[in-house]
């Protein structure tokens, strides 16, 4: 529930109108309780998303963050892209669950924006022996599945198709417990904004890091953590 509560947050500090959570029955007063200005709706599970259905039409999905990889959760996935159309950003076990089932990546609407640290990387792509085989196996990826690649590191890469862009801030306090869950949050506001979704990872990428290169000098990198991020958010969009 800390992933999810620190996702939407930033998905609602970075603009976005209206942020829904959607958890297990479980999450339901722990996400309004820390977090009182989000809409939360349950799955009928009490721990695990068994059945991920809503009647409302979003216009950006995040998921995978905190979703765990039970069997139900894995069902409920596969369902939930049989009949998403809406643009997506799959982070964390989202990644981890395609990478189990290759064959759901042509389930994904075009242009999916995927936010993969190293070792997720390497289960969607397998290993390489080089930075250059890296490269070509992540534009390879892209293109077969029509992706946009958020390759998270130090620095950052977006890849989208053949273009490659390397993020320009961030520094070492972005290593820290939910920094990935609060850069899905702020892309995937920026996509329901109406940003191409390789535009909102670009720039979601860019303000992510940008609260660090802010707050370091002013707080220290050692006492930085991700609800910091979420903090400064108001001064990097500025
Ligand atoms: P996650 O591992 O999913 O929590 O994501 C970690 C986030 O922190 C990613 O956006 C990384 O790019 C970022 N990050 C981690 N370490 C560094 C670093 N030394 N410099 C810049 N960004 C970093
Ligand atoms: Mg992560």
């Amino acid at each position: 529930m800390g992933s999810v509560c620190l996702s939407s947050k930033a998905a609602l500090k970075s603009g976005c109108g209206l942020v829904t959570a959607f958890v297990p029955k479980c999450g339901y007063e722990i996400v309004q309780i820390a977090f009182s200005e989000a809409m939360v709706l349950t799955d009928e599970n009490e721990k695990v998303l068994s059945n991920i259905n809503y009647n409302f039409e979003p216009d950006a999905i995040g998921i995978g963050m905190g979703i765990g990889q039970d069997v139900l959760t894995e069902k409920a996935f596969y369902h939930f892209l049989l009949n998403n159309k809406t643009n997506l950003v799959v982070d964390a076990d989202g990644l981890n669950i395609l990478s189990k089932n290759k064959k759901w990546f042509s389930l994904l609407p075009p242009k999916t924006i995927l936010t993969p640290h190293k070792k997720e990387l390497e289960r969607l792509i397998g290993t390489w022996q080089s930075e250059e085989e890296k490269l070509e196996k992540i534009i390879q990826f892209s293109l077969e599945h029509d992706l946009v690649v958020v390759v998270k590191g130090a620095p950052t890469l977006v890849i989208f198709h053949s273009e490659i862009y390397q993020n320009t801030t961030g520094n070492q306090a972005l290593a820290t417990a939910g920094s990935g869950d609060v850069l899905t949050g702020i892309i995937t506001s920026l996509l329901a904004q109406n940003y191409d979704p390789k535009n909102a990872a670009i720039l979601g990428v860019y303000l992510h890091g940008l609260t660090a290169d802010i707050a370091a000098p002013e707080m220290s990198h050692q006492a930085f953590v991700a609800s910091d991020i979420i903090g400064y958010l108001g001064k990097a969009f500025l």
